[in-house]
């Protein structure tokens, strides 16, 4: 049964849910109470989280550990990114936040714990965030919004940090519950969740231990930690990071959205955030599983997506239509064919 908090929150869903597979948040009064005794050890966490990968990039920048780069150094980064990075954009952004496509469950699992593997929240924080960022898009409600400040250069600047990194450390607790109801209800995803602080061990813990089965040297293990561990999360939260400032601040807006929301298409993201950039595209039409729809707009989620489409492990995958398109380009319309 879908519930509705009202008419208004009703519209907002559909921007990104399909009407077939609605999920609706949960309104306010039949939540518990927010609990705020956990909040200022989320906040030590989040610290952790983003400060780590920090003094990895800076003690290898001033070479105090691992000061050569070596090969296994550079395919246990690129490895790594590319299978965490996957798992945050195929799995936990277009599958579950947007229902882009359905997935057999070894399938969800792993992208769920590939995307835990990113190091940027549990899969349901997440998920709760992201739909909260779609439905009140650079309006007050929005999680990350660069515009948070209003106009003005000094706001902006303050609006831009606070997009990028600031409102992971505000208080505004995201209410899964109330957003991601289907995903607590999951078994699974509640399980992966509740496993994140074990994930993120691992994340870096992984490519340390590789590094040191392979040259059975300290020098290697270290050089797994700091290029396929921190390095590789530094950037890939920055770039994930970057979606939300730089892709709501900079760029081209080819597509129709609503009126406040301010997202654009930001080229030069493409490689890094795998096609998440095109980001004017996915506020319009939420549900597709390709955002870089237009020609030479590199989208390697999508790649990956039709990849287990051939492999029969995926499977109602929410294309772009080209004439559907082509009226979003000036008129808001349905995104996906009924
Ligand atoms: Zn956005
Ligand atoms: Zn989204």
């Amino acid at each position: 049964m879908i519930i509705l908090s009202s008419e208004r929150e009703s519209a907002l869903q559909t921007l990104f849910v399909p009407e077939t597979d609605q999920v609706a948040p949960v309104p306010r009064s039949v939540q518990p109470a927010a609990v705020s005794s956990g909040r200022g050890m989320q906040q030590v966490v989040t610290a952790i989280l983003i400060v780590a990968p920090l003094l990895g990039v800076v003690a290898a920048a001033v070479g105090l550990i691992s000061p050569r780069i070596t090969l296994l150094d550079v395919i246990l980064a690129v490895a790594f990114y590319a299978v965490s990075g996957h798992g945050l954009t195929a799995g936990f952004h277009r599958m579950l936040t947007h229902r882009s496509f359905k997935a057999a469950r070894w399938v969800k699992i792993t992208l769920a714990v590939a995307g835990s593997l990113g190091m940027e929240g549990s899969v349901i924080s997440w998920v709760a965030n992201h739909r909260r960022h779609h439905a009140y898009t650079d309006r007050k409600g929005d999680p990350h919004s660069p515009y948070e400040y209003g106009n003005g250069t000094w706001n902006q600047v303050r609006g831009a940090l606070h997009a990028h990194v600031g409102w992971l450390f505000q208080a505004q607790p995201t209410e899964e519950a109330r957003w991601a109801p289907d995903l607590v209800k999951d078994k699974d995803l509640a399980a992966i969740s509740r496993m994140f602080p074990f994930l993120g061990v691992a994340s870096l813990g992984l490519p340390m231990l590789i590094g040191w089965a392979v040259t059975r040297t300290w020098a290697g293990a270290l050089g797994g930690l700091i290029w396929g561990g921190l390095i590789r999360v530094f950037v890939l939260h920055h770039a994930t990071f970057s979606v939300n400032s730089v892709c709501h601040l900079w760029g081209r807006r080819p597509f129709t959205t609503r009126v406040e929301d301010r997202s654009t298409n930001f080229a030069p993201l493409a490689v890094l955030a795998m096609g998440e950039n095109w980001h004017n595209l996915h506020h319009s039409c939420p549900t597709l599983a390709r955002h870089g729809v237009d020609r030479y707009q590199l989208d390697s989620t999508a790649r990956l997506i039709w990849i287990l489409q051939r492999a029969g492990v995926v499977w109602d995958v929410r294309w772009p239509v080209a004439e559907i398109l082509d009226r979003h380009r000036n008129t808001v319309a349905a995104c996906v064919p009924s």
